[in-house]
């Protein structure tokens, strides 16, 4: 038996929390069962990990479960690429569906409990145009007035539904609507559309229909089926509840139940897969998974992990106020997560050249140095340190300011976990640019074993020029200039155009060559990166995931 302890203070309920402890309480289920319905029309977004964490984390809590979904009932947007995308990306997250469902596959008995509405004169073949029916419809202050077609026997209309299913008539021809009240003071109950006609493929069950059901008619019912007991989706569909439980009600069927939270949006970026699909078919990046997208696949492409996502979604909860999650604040976790698992390695973007006068041509040293502080286990490596290194040409400066404690003429600086480095001499080409530096390193200064008494303030990363392996490095920035880009009259115009910066020829450790897809690194002093699918054998990718400290805001200051 474990004796320890857990200090931290249990967090408090969210309000679907409180709902569901009620509902067990009150042994109105035994156990629950939620669900995860989204339309397969393109990549996740983060809005989606909220309600995937939201859905799959309420039913591990309380010991039940959580069917992925998909809506697809309809058929021209759906694509078999998407479907695979979501189901590996929620896999990703780190939740396993109870089962993997398709809506379609309940296009069968939603056309039979239809059959059953007809017959119980709840509802109606109806031929008007999409026009003339939103004539009627009247105004939240003004009753609707009924169509034409809302007298027709259950039996004519009957054999009309049918005859809508056997292909008699064209897109658009007649819909089936329920017949509930015109006047209802919730518009959505003024006879809303169950059925269109739509002679059109469909991903999974072909040219087997041409009648789809509409979104109304195939969720609630689908969750009945599965026994869904909380049914939870964003604040649009709360108008829906009354529809939801109506039709439930009419076929007496296992009555789930809708509950509503906010969607989640990010600032500086736009979580609507329209929106997204756009900025991918007009390439303003690369696809669903560029780094820049605030898909779950380019996050994971980008180097965030799953860990990181989970504990951003749960840390903010959810409410029921639309708001604006901060992206640091998902940097913060993503930061806080790569710090405790990511080995260090040296890497130079720009690099400046360094000859060390005093060091013999043609040796080699091997220093060592910890590949994570933060983990013990995570052993040591050895650094190569020659007569020629390489640092960053931001860490030298001719004419530097007061208080600069990196390298400048007649300055020193440590070299991380190795020598005291003075400049003595800048070389520069016919117009002037610094091109290399001539520097001598103090011997008895080597890291660990420092016994010359001197003291530097300034530590920089460095590279052993005759080890030094190349690689393509890809840094990123926020994809809008807005925080609200859904906010603007087009967001586009909104997008940054420098979010991608590539340093085509970066330096790194040769240890660093070696990685696979997905390994995450600190570079140090640079900020944590992660290995690109992109990477070819002598030509490894990187991706920078975030930096190591939280500038940004400070930067866009500074630009100015
Ligand atoms: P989009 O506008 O991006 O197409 P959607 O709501 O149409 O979003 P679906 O695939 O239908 O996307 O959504 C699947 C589930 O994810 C639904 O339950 C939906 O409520 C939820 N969801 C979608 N977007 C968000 C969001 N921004 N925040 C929280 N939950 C979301
Ligand atoms: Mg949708």
């Amino acid at each position: 038996m474990s004796t320890e302890k857990t200090t931290e203070p249990a967090a408090p309920l969210h309000f679907l929390e409180e709902i569901v402890e009620a509902d067990l309480a009150a042994g109105k289920h035994k156990t629950i069962l939620t669900r995860f319905p989204p339309e397969p029309n393109g990549y996740l977004h983060v809005g989606h990990a909220t309600s995937i964490c939201l859905n799959f984390g309420l039913a591990q809590k309380y010991g039940g479960a959580t069917n992925l979904r998909f809506d697809d009932t309809n058929p021209v947007t759906e694509e078999t690429e998407y479907v695979d995308s979501i189901i590996a990306d929620v896999r990703w997250l780190g939740f396993e569906p109870a089962q993997v469902l398709y809506a379609s596959d309940y296009f069968p008995q939603l056309y039979e409990w239809a059959k059953v509405l007809i017959m119980k004169g709840k509802a109606y073949v109806d031929f008007s145009t999409a026009e003339e029916i939103a004539a009627l419809k009247g105004t939240p202050t003004e009753p609707g007035k009924d169509s034409p077609y809302r007298n027709t026997s259950p039996e004519e209309n009957l054999a009309l539904f049918e005859r809508m299913k056997a292909g008699e008539f064209p897109d658009g021809h007649c819909t089936l609507r329920a017949k509930i009240d015109m006047a209802s003071p919730n518009m959505i109950m003024r006879d809303p559309l169950l059925y269109r006609i739509k002679h059109a493929h469909h991903h999974r069950t072909g040219d087997d229909w041409c009648i789809y059901p509409m979104y109304d008619w195939a969720h609630g019912q689908s969750d009945s089926i599965e026994h869904i007991t909380h049914s939870i989706c964003t604040l649009e569909f709360a108008p829906h509840r009354e529809l939801y439980d109506w039709c439930i009600e009419q076929l007496g069927i296992y009555p789930s139940k809708q509950y509503e939270f906010a969607r989640r949006n990010l600032s500086y970026t736009v979580t609507s897969k329209r929106k997204l699909k756009l900025l991918v078919e007009d390439n303003y990046v690369r696809g669903w998974d560029d780094p820049r997208m605030p898909t779950i696949a380019a996050f994971r492409r980008r180097g965030y992990t799953p860990e990181s996502i989970r504990e951003f979604c749960d840390r903010i909860g959810v409410g029921k106020r639309e708001n604006l999650a901060d992206m640091s604040l998902l940097e913060f976790f993503v930061r806080e997560d790569l710090n405790k698992r990511a080995l260090r390695r040296f890497a130079v973007l720009n690099p400046l050249k360094v000859v060390v006068t005093n060091y013999p041509e043609g040796q080699v040293e091997w220093l060592e140095t910890e590949n994570n502080p933060e983990d013990p286990g995570a052993g040591k490596r050895q650094l190569a340190f020659s007569r020629e290194l390489y640092i960053e040409q931001d860490d030298f400066m001719e004419n530097p300011p007061p208080k600069y404690f990196r390298l400048s003429p007649g300055g020193m600086v440590r070299l991380k976990s190795a020598f005291i480095l003075k400049c003595d001499e800048v070389k520069k080409d016919a117009s002037g640019n610094v091109t290399e530096l001539h520097c001598s390193y103090v011997p008895e200064s080597r890291s660990g074993q420092d016994t010359s008494g001197l003291k530097v303030q300034g530590v920089i990363h460095w590279l052993s020029a005759p080890h030094a392996k190349t690689a393509e490095v890809r840094l990123y920035d926020r994809l809008f200039q807005s925080e609200d880009p859904a906010s603007e009259d087009d967001f586009k115009k909104t997008i940054n155009p420098h979010s991608l910066h590539i340093v085509e020829n970066a330096l790194i450790e040769p240890a660093l060559a070696e990685g696979n897809t997905g390994d995450h690194f600190q570079f140090t002093r640079l900020g944590y990166f992660c290995v690109d699918p992109d990477s070819v054998p002598g030509k490894p990718v990187f991706n920078r995931t975030v930096t190591l400290k939280d500038t940004w805001a400070k930067e866009q200051k500074g630009k100015t």
